[in-house]
């Protein structure tokens, strides 16, 4: 894997990031696939967007269908046939939605599959040697996500112990790594700035080819979820990547990005699609609302993306209402298309050293609400 900064304005950053499989320009954001898919989208409607990395979470495709049948049908590129740059996550922050089906001690998390209460167990070295059995680009190692509003002996205690297991997980990845693939860093803190700066550096010292903020917008208080990426971000190193994991909305987006953020993945695109909440050029445009079933124009007349350029907001709306499963499909290509949007623009505004004034001229537009 390689990266590239290529332009910067203030601290925002415009890059290339290349692994074996595609170049993919930074600011990037990752269409999320969890099981293996971005629900209800085709592979080729990413490809038409522009999409060359996206996400997908090891945990789950290690309880379904399993790492041995994905490894033996041409692992996870061969067997989903995306063709792009993939980066999974380990499953540490999937743990928390498994409530109390699961116990954390020092050498690994033991757990129960929520599907038939079969019992696992994942340490950080078999979380390395399962990805690196799927063929994937970027590993993200098994880390520990204390939930935001937790104390901060808890915070502290997870925060130690994901810097403990990044360098168990390095080791193993040494051993049995391909070349062709990266392992990343995971640092966490909560919002404490000093654990933030302590764990970042002992992360830091593993010297890994780029590095991730976990345990952002976990329930902490989001004033101060905003001051650590503010505050931490620029104190990441600058010639690796620096991924954002979880977060966010539009929103947030530029505003990592306006703290020297390169990479983000977030689940709402796609979940909020499919409930009728679209983003578009001039902000939020939820279609349940009933004066949108007499609107002709596209979603955002400013997106190109299929949805948008075929069908009404009407039609669209439509659809919504009698739960027409293809309109699923059709409202994420359009939240995924204007994501890319957003970032690409967000790059061409970092090359023209004019970042600032386009990130506010666009939040106003938000602001005015969609005509
Ligand atoms: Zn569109």
């Amino acid at each position: 894997m390689r990266f590239n900064v290529e332009n910067t304005d203030g601290n925002a950053r415009a890059g290339i990031l290349e692994t074996s499989h595609s170049k993919i320009e930074t600011p990037a954001y990752m269409p999320c696939g969890t099981t293996g898919a971005v629900k209800g989208v085709r592979w080729s409607e990413l490809e038409e967007i522009g999409y060359r990395l996206v996400l997908m979470n090891a945990l789950h495709l290690y309880l379904r269908p399993g790492i041995e049948i994905v490894s033996d049908s041409g692992k996870v590129h061969g067997f989903s046939t995306w063709n792009g740059s993939i980066l999974t996550d380990s499953g540490g922050y999937q743990f928390f939605s498994l409530k109390g089906l699961y116990k954390i001690d020092n050498s690994g998390v033991s757990f129960q599959s929520p599907y038939d209460g079969s019992k696992h167990r994942f340490s950080p070295e078999s979380v390395v040697d399962s990805q690196v059995r799927l063929g994937l680009d970027i590993i993200m190692p098994l880390d520990h996500c204390a939930p935001g509003d937790a104390s901060r002996e808890k915070i502290k205690q997870a925060g130690e112990r994901t810097v403990d297991w990044l360098g168990k997980a390095k080791n193993r990845f040494n051993e049995i790594g391909d070349e062709t693939q990266a392992l990343f860093g995971i640092f966490q803190g909560g919002a404490h700035f000093d654990l933030r700066n302590e764990y970042l550096e002992q992360s830091f010292k593993l010297d890994l080819p780029g590095y991730a903020m976990g345990g952002i917008s976990v329930g902490e208080d989001r004033e101060e979820g905003e001051a650590i990426v503010r505050e931490i971000t620029p104190l990441m190193p600058s010639e690796k990547p620096r991924y954002l994991m979880g977060v966010g909305l539009p929103g947030q987006i530029l505003d990592g990005i306006q703290s020297g953020i390169d990479m983000f993945d977030c689940v709402l695109p796609t979940r909020m699609a499919r409930n009728g909440t679209l983003f578009t050029s001039e902000g939020r445009l939820n279609l349940r609302n009933s004066r949108f079933i007499t609107d002709d124009k596209p979603l955002d007349p400013e997106c190109s993306c299929g949805t948008c350029k075929r069908y009404s907001r009407g039609y669209l709306s439509h659809l919504h209402k009698v739960g027409d499963p293809g309109v699923l499909g059709l409202l994420s290509v359009h939240n995924l298309a204007y994501y890319k949007k957003l970032v690409t623009d967000a790059r061409d505004a970092i090359k023209g050293q004019n970042f600032n004034k386009w990130k506010s001229e666009t939040e106003s537009r938000w602001a005015e609400g969609v005509q």
